[in-house]
């Protein structure tokens, strides 16, 4: 055993994303203990209720969700399941920055990523798309002390070598998202962003990537500034859809 391994064995362990378990050396680079990796399997499984295709594939958008055409994720959200793995997941990347398990979710989203990007055209001009994220409030950021969405785009970035760009801003105020309830979701997100960084966007095909899409306010606000910021696609992204 080399000091690496020894290390990794016994010092730097490394934990399930689902349970939060401790993995064995042997899984050690892996997302999951062999378990949650069977729940997430079956989670990203499920069929889509309105269009009936499998999670991954389904591009249905939450009702409120204005101006895409389609949002790829990963799996379902289902709030009354929270002590499932793949709900444990999310939860733990919200709480904890995890380059591993950032790492696992931006792979998992890179195919659906690289579909929607030949499907509007961009595959011949990566050079012209941009990852952007959907930025944490301010109160969230200073209390854990990180935004995972920065996190997740960061990997997504790396694995697929586009480029990432925190183009958009959030002012300060406002209420945190989930614990408003629908119409009141929307009229918090008025003037909450704002774009950074209006050369990043303009002709450009954006990524919008966030973690959880719930009524799709926030993202609704994000995709209208970034259309007037003269963006020419918009594709949007997440890991969980409630
Ligand atoms: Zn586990
Ligand atoms: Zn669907």
């Amino acid at each position: 055993m080399d000091r690496k391994e020894f290390l990794e064995r016994f010092i730097f362990v490394r934990k399930c994303g689902g349970c939060g378990e401790i993995l064995p050396y042997e899984r050690s680079r892996q997302a999951f203990c062999s378990d949650c990796e069977r729940a997430w399997l079956v989670a990203k499984a499920e069929n889509c209720s309105e269009c009936l295709r499998v999670v991954t594939e389904c591009t249905c958008t939450p009702k409120g969700l204005r101006g895409v055409f389609s949002l790829r994720k990963l799996i379902f959200y289902h709030p009354k399941k929270v002590k499932e793995p793949q709900n444990q997941m999310i939860y733990r990347i919200k709480h904890r920055p995890n380059k591993r398990i950032s790492e696992f979710v931006a792979s998992e989203l890179s195919a659906a990523v690289e579909e929607e990007i030949c499907a509007c055209g961009f595959s011949e001009r990566r050079q012209d798309v941009v990852i952007v994220n959907l930025p944490r409030g301010r109160r969230a950021k200073t209390l854990y002390g990180f935004d995972q969405s920065a996190l997740i785009c960061r990997a997504l970035s790396e694995k697929t070598g586009i480029a990432y760009v925190e183009a958009i801003g959030r002012r300060r105020g406002g209420r945190e998202q989930k614990t408003l309830t629908g119409a009141r979701r929307f009229v918090n997100v008025k003037g909450l962003f704002y774009v950074r960084d209006e050369r990043a966007i303009a002709g450009k095909c954006i990524l919008l990537v966030d973690d959880i899409v719930t009524t799709g306010a926030s993202m609704s606000g994000c995709v209208k500034l970034l259309a007037q910021a003269g963006a020419k696609e918009i594709l949007a992204f997440c890991i969980a859809q409630d």
